[in-house]
């Protein structure tokens, strides 16, 4: 489903991700995981063109090239992405903040993504919450809000960037528990985390970044107890 070959980016003349390969199928769930700055929000941050890439480089999802053009919107609308920051829109009630884009960008009637919006609030645990404003929410219910948003506008693909790191400990859970649910739907998961033990529990495969190269992939037994790369062993031993 999202196909990645020479993936190269750079801010001036500082090298921030260098040629990476990957391919993920529909229905994977892809863990992220490596030090600071080695580049995992980049990468994910690519695949919908949040950042702009080398030329040289290219990335498809479903078959569409990611680039600058009209093709673009369809492959946003393909592609959800829940952030650390969660990033709702706060003057707009919880409902408000899930029905917009469906409204704005499939032309769903008001009923239609109203009905939606209730059915994905109820699926992250907090109907009860619909009609508080995002401010009014614990930040384990405001991640939650800003999955079922994504989940709006049904995506192939969900992009997660630390969904839990910005949030108290004893609120981590519940939005994992969520994410935990939503691995078994059947929808692509690409999830840059610092959760190792998530990682291993829900991944398919678990990606190793290391100073923006890919340094190892495989299925979480064989990153995490098998490692075979020294960077990779080094960065678990400080890790876990
Ligand atoms: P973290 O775990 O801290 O979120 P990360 O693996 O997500 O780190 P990135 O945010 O992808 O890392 O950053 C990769 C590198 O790119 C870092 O060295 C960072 O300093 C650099 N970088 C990121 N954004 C910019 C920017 N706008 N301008 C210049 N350099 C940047
Ligand atoms: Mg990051």
């Amino acid at each position: 489903l999202i196909s990645v070959r020479g993936l190269t980016k750079a801010y001036g003349n500082f090298t921030v991700l260098h040629g990476i390969d990957l391919d993920i199928a529909e229905g994977e769930v892809v863990c992220v995981i490596g030090p600071s700055g080695s580049g995992k929000s980049t990468l994910i941050r690519c695949i919908n063109h949040l950042e702009a890439f080398a030329e040289e480089s290219r990335i498809t999802v479903d078959g569409i090239r990611v680039q600058p053009g009209p093709a673009l919107a369809k492959v946003r609308a393909e592609v959800g992405m829940v952030f650390q920051s969660f990033n709702l829109f706060p003057h707009m009630s919880v409902l408000k903040n899930v029905m917009l884009a469906p409204m704005r960008v499939r032309k769903s009637t008001v009923p239609e993504a109203e009905r939606k919006a209730r059915e994905l609030l109820a699926r992250v645990g907090i109907s009860e919450q619909a009609e508080k404003f995002p401010g009014q929410l614990s930040g384990g219910q405001q991640q939650r809000v800003a999955i079922a948003r994504a989940l709006a506008m049904e995506p192939r693909v969900l992009l997660f960037d630390e969904p839990t790191s910005a949030l108290d400990p004893e609120m981590v859970g519940e939005v994992l528990d969520v994410m935990r649910k939503l691995a078994g739907t059947g929808v692509t998961m690409v999830i840059v985390t610092h959760e190792m033990g998530f990682a291993r529990q829900v991944a398919d495969r678990v990606i190793f970044m290391d100073g923006g190269r890919l340094v190892e992939i495989g299925t979480p037994a064989e990153i995490f107890d098998t490692p075979r790369e020294e960077r990779t062993r080094g960065f678990l031993r400080a890790v876990l």
